[in-house]
């Protein structure tokens, strides 16, 4: 039973931001969270300012990482099951009982937020903060995770500077309990 303050309401849906609906014979594969992995969007490396938070358009900006996903990587679906606005909005992506695209090897069991942004050049504002944790209690609720402890930055699993410096520290914060 997931408590009032962090009900579903409060996250952006599919059809509030209007996905694009996954097609007839390209089913989704259940899986059982078990961890949460936090990316950011801080790549290709040689274009610092790609996609940071000045550049987000709101709905649009989401209807075009979930194009990008299906047409130029040929996904069902965008990769991630949460996608974190830099005004602290929380979006609805895949959902969340079945297996996303965002981290090789690892993507049965893994819950992605993306919080849109690149953490390696920008820092974390509180709204964006007050996002994540909260997210992170709603998921506690909704999939019994067990949070601070199953909660990682992409780079915990792959060679990669994902989430981004800034991001990686305060998830490290948060995983010593001090938000
Ligand atoms: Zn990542």
């Amino acid at each position: 039973m997931i408590p009032e303050k962090f009900s579903e309401s409060k996250i952006i849906s599919r059809l509030e931001w209007d996905a694009i609906p996954v097609p007839i014979g390209k089913p989704y594969f259940p899986h059982v969270p078990n961890k949460v992995i936090i990316h950011h969007y801080g790549f290709p490396s040689d274009k610092p300012n790609f996609k940071i938070s000045k550049s987000f358009k709101g709905h649009a900006s989401i209807r075009e990482l979930q194009r990008d996903d299906i047409k130029e990587l040929g996904l069902i679906d965008i990769k991630f099951h949460y996608i974190i606005s830099p005004t602290g909005a929380i979006y609805e992506g895949r959902p969340s009982q079945y297996i996303g695209k965002h981290i090789p090897g690892y993507d049965n069991g893994a819950i992605g937020i993306l919080v849109y942004g690149n953490y390696n050049v920008e820092t974390l504002t509180f709204v964006v903060k007050e996002a994540i944790v909260w997210l992170l209690l709603h998921l506690r609720y909704k999939h019994g995770l067990e949070l601070p402890k199953d909660l990682y930055g992409h780079c915990c699993k792959a060679l990669t500077t994902c989430p981004g410096y800034n991001l990686n520290a305060y998830i490290q914060k948060l995983k010593a309990g001090r938000p």
